[in-house]
């Protein structure tokens, strides 16, 4: 009889951020497929589990799905209990889709622990509520990038939060401009949200490309509009000075990220 499988959403990167529901799973697990993203320190949570990386990175994830989905397939023919991390909360941007329909086909029990996603994360980072009472009423999570690596930005709700746009933040920008933003909506730029290394910055709009240097290399994410603005200054538009912010010190000072002028 085969096992099941528990997706175990691990938060942005920091272990602390898995949920408890997460954690028991990966105490319990016989093997661990772990995505990239995932924080080494998660493995002390799973003490008697092979844990297997199947490092899923930005673009060269694509051609190793198949191979990914037969590994769990296989795995889970094998074992009583898999966990499959996946950084983030797994329902968002995480191939879950494939997964399930892989385990699925092979008539294996599988079952979802949600967990925070980067949107969550970046907002809790940088201490700007996603939501605001009256004015942001909406929030959408956009993959910048089409699944055909074109990159490709709209206007669909109060805020917007783009994943995978870390390496094109200047075409980013333009295309938000073009797609009828205005060039000083608030824009909130956060890398490695929820890591002790987390950095923030913002910007007005018209100059997200000058996050690039600061951000590169690292998973980001960008929240436009309303719940990129600063707490209790949604009357002021976003400077073009983009001050920045390193955490820890952002949560030890609650300083704002960009000074009032
Ligand atoms: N399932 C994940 C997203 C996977 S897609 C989640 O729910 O968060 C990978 C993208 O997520 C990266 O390109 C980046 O945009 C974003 N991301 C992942 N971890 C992040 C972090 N700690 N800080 C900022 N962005 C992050």
């Amino acid at each position: 009889m085969p096992g099941r499988v528990i997706f175990v959403s691990a938060g942005p990167g920091a272990a602390d951020l898995i949920t408890l529901r997460g954690a028991r799973a990966l105490s319990q697990a016989d093997v661990v497929l772990a995505d990239a993203l995932a924080d080494p320190a998660l493995r002390e949570l799973a003490p008697q589990a092979r844990w297997i990386a199947v490092g899923k990175r930005g673009f060269e994830h694509s051609a190793k799905q198949t191979e990914i989905n037969a590994l769990l397939v296989k795995a889970a023919q094998q074992h009583a209990l898999v966990v499959r991390l996946k950084g983030g909360d797994a329902s968002i941007f995480g191939r879950l889709e494939e997964e399930l329909i892989a385990l699925a086909q092979a008539g294996i029990d599988s079952e979802v622990v949600p967990g925070v996603t980067a949107a969550l994360a970046a907002a809790a980072q940088a201490r700007r509520p996603l939501t605001r009472r009256g004015r942001g009423r909406s929030v959408s999570l956009t993959t910048a990038m089409t699944e055909a690596g074109e990159l490709r930005a709209a206007r669909s709700a109060d805020t917007e939060v783009f994943y995978m746009a870390g390496r094109q933040l200047a075409a980013l920008g333009r295309q938000l401009l073009a797609a009828g933003w205005a060039p000083e909506t608030y824009t909130l730029v956060v890398s490695r949200a929820g890591c002790v290394d987390a950095i923030c910055s913002e910007h007005a709009l018209a100059d997200l490309g000058r996050a690039a240097v600061l951000h590169r290399g690292r998973p980001t994410v960008v929240t436009v509009g309303t719940g990129a603005s600063l707490v209790g200054d949604q009357d002021r538009p976003a400077s073009a000075s983009n001050k920045i912010a390193v955490s820890p010190e952002i949560s030890a000072t609650q300083a704002p990220i960009t000074a009032k002028s």
